[in-house]
């Protein structure tokens, strides 16, 4: 099979609502009048991202759901997507499953495969997608004003242990390896929640390295602090009972790959949060405030600080 088939065969699709996919020199895409555009791109390295040998379905669905993720933690609708694809051998066996899962996602949520680039190399998949979004009405991570509630959607550190029990570092009993195994190779993007937040959150970001160090950049592009209930986050890993309280904290405050939202709002807004949160179909808690003070405070449910260092994922620390 050769590159112009193995693309006829696997990406390209019957036309869909953008004005030219698959096929030319360029892709056209038609943003709706008084929309931006909202461009994002995720590069997923084997042995850095996923383990070699990883399912190809899993994988499908996970490098577009860090992308559509992105464009949920800016409030955006997702347009369409171009892929990038190395591969060390035009294998069906590998293609097709993975672009079921790809493509599964992507009709999920109406997002289109308008185009892409593929070579052979060394597993290599890069996805850049494009949203729209009301002008001037994007979430941006500047936005969090001191005395704002801090919000954070679904739940955390399931994927983070997940991995830490299949490298053999944790052991937990099988059905609840199964369930957090889901979190960490199936991500699910709360793209209707950001969309939802939009004109309510004051700022949002999606959570990839860990709460604190997403929050981090938050904080630092808003020139905040915060104030967080270690407890109240240390309850959102769903796996909770099986894990010591150290290891609770560490995977919920620093665990990374949750792919949730963590988002500001200002106290009188907790209603439309709720409202939000609810037609999204998707829960969210509050787990603490914004404080002029710059930096993050990690309290008890008595509101006395909590000890030690979480740190968050970084590819070169
Ligand atoms: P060019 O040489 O003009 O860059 P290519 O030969 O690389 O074009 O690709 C031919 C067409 O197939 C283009 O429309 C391109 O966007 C598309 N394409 C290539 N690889 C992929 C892929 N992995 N997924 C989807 N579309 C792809
Ligand atoms: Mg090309």
């Amino acid at each position: 099979m050769g590159e112009f088939e193995l693309i006829e065969r696997f990406f390209q699709r019957p036309a869909g609502r953008q004005p030219l996919g698959v096929g030319d020199d360029c892709a056209l895409l038609a943003p709706a009048p008084g929309m931006q555009l909202a461009v994002s791109m995720d590069m997923l390295v084997e042995g850095r991202h996923f383990l070699p040998g990883a399912d190809p379905v899993r994988l499908g669905h996970k490098c577009l759901a860090v992308n559509l993720s992105d464009l949920a933690a800016c409030g955006a609708r997702p347009l369409a997507f171009t892929l990038a694809l190395a591969l060390p051998e035009a294998d069906a066996k590998w293609l097709e499953p993975f672009a079921q899962g790809l493509l599964a996602l992507a009709d999920a949520h109406g997002c289109e495969l308008v185009g892409g680039d593929t070579t052979r190399g060394p597993l290599n998949i890069c996805i850049t997608v494009f949203g729209e979004v009301p002008a001037g009405q994007a979430l941006l991570r500047s936005g969090a004003r001191a005395g704002d509630d801090l919000y954070v959607s679904g739940t955390l550190g399931d994927a983070r242990l997940a991995l830490e029990a299949l490298r053999g570092e944790l052991q937990v009993p099988a059905p609840v390896l199964d369930a957090a195994r889901e979190r960490l190779d199936r991500p699910t993007p709360r793209v209707a929640l950001g969309q939802a937040l939009r004109g309510i959150a004051t700022s949002a970001i999606d959570i990839s390295d860990g709460l604190l160090g997403d929050l981090g950049h938050v904080l630092r592009q808003s020139r905040v602090g915060a104030t967080i209930e270690a407890d109240t986050v240390a309850g959102l890993l769903a796996a909770g009972g099986v894990v010591h309280a150290h290891a609770r904290r560490a995977f919920t405050l620093a665990g990374g790959d949750d792919y949730e939202l963590a988002f500001t709002a200002p106290a009188p807004a907790r209603e439309a949060v709720e409202a939000a949160a609810a037609s999204a179909a998707t829960p969210v808690t509050r787990i603490g405030r914004i404080d002029a003070a710059a930096g993050v405070r990690l309290v008890d449910a008595q509101g006395q600080a909590v000890a030690g260092r979480f740190t968050s994922f970084d590819h070169f620390l």
